[in-house]
């Protein structure tokens, strides 16, 4: 059946959460918007597909497009500047990306050269993010911000980089490090440029809200603080404490707790400059949250605002605090992740092969099957609407019955699987009628249950850790045919022999759904699905169950013309290098392997003729990608 495109773009909710990057062709595309050029054509996502796999690189696929990327870096950076203008605030803003929300060299290389106009600087959480940090050319006033546990080497590092200019802050996370700290300083002969970790006693909503209030396991506490100032007083080292970090979490909800929180830091900004520390940069971490599902409200996955309003809330709220305090105007720098990465990432798989749960015909009863089989059969014969809910309930009572009397010897196989055959041919008859019906919300969940099983090429494991860990939800959506009406309803599942290694909630137009409209399989040509907004922390979090690897990954910048230039592309992990990251040697797997084929051709159970395709057989395996080819 044929559908608007239109119809598609609201159903999935494209509309709502594609935030202009993200559309439906009038062919029934999904297309990639360059936000930089406003009127430029959509560039259809599966056309982009179709000349990847002419270049020789397959799906599952992970997609970065670095216009998008650009594009957020630009709107965060220019969101704070309009608003510092307009609130007539006396500082600049200075943002640092926190390596950990993505580590991938291609990633952070772009950001690094995007954030440059902006003095966008990097935040490391760890000695590995450190050493990555100090790799880039950073602009002269950009920030490195450390934050976590820090060792002595740790510490002996971020104040040497100094020599070559790095604003490079550590953050004492405890009165325990900065004794550390005072150590190296002295060790060294050079001085540090020092932050210190308040820990908000304000909780925030939202999945995250164990990182806030007293229970956080991050940051300093009122007594710790003021031990730590009193030491740095003793070393005469209070001069280096310039920054005040607090982290809010993560995807934080409702912006009320962002000005909550920020304004709780103002209060310690504050008396900690009036105890003497000469603190100029206010660092409110991370929080800044993506409208995964485009509802536009404080619920899971969802923010009740927009980039605009959170830097006008972190602005003023600092700004007037500060001058009610009659203190200058400090460097506003916030850490923020996933705002400024999900967006500009997009998982592609195909599908690879569908578990219907209904059947297009009946098989005939046969005169010796049980009354049961009958029975059911005979349901077909009052299934007009009216009387849907009660033909659902008759045919799986027979069905069940029969299942329980072929467990119990009584039915046969054969006869078993005619009446799974009848009952399935009801439920696609069931199924259209409620299509067709209102107000049948208690049937439509109870046929959420015999929604069909797409198999699909990709390991949640590996590329949607979250979805699996989390319940985070990604906009997912057929990237093609959105100008047919879908005709099935489906759960994805992925190619590991994992029962939880499945997607069974949606984003749609009217809510969070069980399962996702889609399309019966065309009879040529891939159904590619593509889940959206995966940019923040699914690349490493991700893991190696059933020993799926990583996907291959392309990075491409959308094109004015309406085409793209392909600017970096990353193989997929092979089999092999799998196998190494679990301690075996893939050149001693395949000696094993041949020493049983000699042995076997020695004792005669196999030909020595045959020893060249077995080989060959297990060395293409392992020189192969890990998905399905
Ligand atoms: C994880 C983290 C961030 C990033 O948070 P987002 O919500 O992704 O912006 C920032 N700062 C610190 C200290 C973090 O641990």
């Amino acid at each position: 059946m044929k559908q608007n495109p239109t119809h598609s773009e609201t159903l999935y909710g494209v509309d709502r959460w594609g935030k202009g990057l993200i559309t439906v062709t009038p062919d029934g595309e999904i297309a990639l918007c360059d936000p930089a050029r406003n009127g430029a054509p959509p560039i259809s996502l599966p056309g982009i597909l179709q000349d990847l796999e002419q270049r020789g690189v397959v799906t599952p696929l992970l997609l970065r497009v670095s216009s998008f990327l650009e594009s957020e870096i630009r709107h965060i950076n220019e969101s704070f500047s309009n608003a510092i203008s307009r609130v007539g605030y006396k500082a600049p803003y200075r943002g640092v990306f926190p390596i950990k929300v993505n580590q991938q060299a291609q990633v952070v290389d772009r950001i690094v050269e995007f954030g440059r106009p902006y003095d966008f600087g990097l935040e490391a959480g760890s000695k590995p993010e450190l050493v990555i940090a100090l790799a880039h050319r950073l602009s002269k006033d950009a920030l490195i911000v450390c934050n976590g546990v820090k060792d002595a080497e740790f510490i002996r590092l971020a104040i040497l980089s100094r020599r070559l200019g790095f604003n490079c802050v550590i953050v004492l996370e405890s009165p325990k490090e900065a004794e550390t700290v005072i150590e190296v300083t002295r060790e060294l002969g050079l001085e540090p440029l020092l932050g210190v970790r308040v820990k908000l006693t304000n909780r925030i909503g939202g999945k995250w809200q164990e990182s806030s209030g007293d229970r956080s396991t991050f940051g300093m506490n009122t007594d710790q603080l003021l031990r730590v100032v009193d030491r740095l007083k003793e070393e005469n080292l209070l001069h280096c404490l310039q920054l005040q970090h607090s982290h809010l979490g993560s995807q934080v909800p409702d912006v009320r707790d962002v000005r909550r929180a920020a304004d709780e830091a103002c209060r310690y900004f504050i008396e900690l400059s009036r105890e003497g520390a000469p603190l100029t940069h206010l660092d409110l971490g991370g929080g800044l949250g993506v409208d995964y599902t485009g509802e536009k409200r404080a619920a899971e996955n969802s923010i009740n605002y927009t980039v605009e309003e959170y830097c006008a809330n972190v602005v003023e709220t600092v700004g007037y605090a500060m001058d009610e305090a009659e203190m200058v105007h400090p460097v506003l720098v916030t850490e923020s992740g996933r705002a400024v990465v999900a967006t500009s990432s997009m998982l592609i798989f195909d599908v690879l092969e569908t578990t219907l749960y209904d059947a297009p015909d009946a098989p005939e009863v046969q005169p010796d099957d049980h009354h049961l089989v009958a029975d059911l059969a005979a349901v077909s014969g009052y299934l007009v609407p009216g009387r849907v809910q009660e033909c659902w309930n008759d045919a799986s009572f027979y069905r069940d019955e029969l299942r329980a009397l072929f467990r119990r010897g009584v039915v046969d196989l054969r006869q078993m699987a005619r009446a799974e055959r009848i009952y399935l041919s009801l439920t696609a008859r069931i199924k259209s009628i409620v299509a067709t019906l209102d107000d049948v919300s208690e049937l439509e969940e109870q046929l959420e249950n015999v929604a069909d099983v797409y198999h699909c090429n990709f390991s949640l494991f590996q590329s949607l850790p979250d979805v699996w860990a989390i319940d985070q939800l990604h906009p997912i959506v057929p990237l093609q045919m959105l100008n047919q009406t879908p005709d099935r309803r489906a759960i994805l599942s992925d190619i590991t022999c994992d029962s939880d290694g499945k997607v069974d909630r949606f984003i749609l137009a009217d809510g969070i759904s069980p399962s996702l409209p889609v399309h019966s399989l065309p009879e040529e040509g891939r159904y590619y699905l593509g889940v959206f907004f995966v940019g923040a922390y699914q690349e490493t979090l991700g893991d190696l169950h059933n020993l799926f690897g990583d996907t291959n990954v392309v990075t491409i910048d959308l094109r004015a013309d309406g085409g793209f230039d392909l600017l970096h592309e990353q193989e997929g992990d092979t089999i092999s290098q799998v196998l190494s990251y679990v301690e075996y040697d893939p050149d001693d797997c395949v000696a094993a392997f041949r020493k049983m084929v000699d042995e076997a051709i020695s004792n005669g159970s196999v030909k020595a003729s045959e020893r060249k395709l077995l080989i060959g057989a297990y060395r293409n395996s392992i020189n192969g990608y890990t998905y399905y080819e």
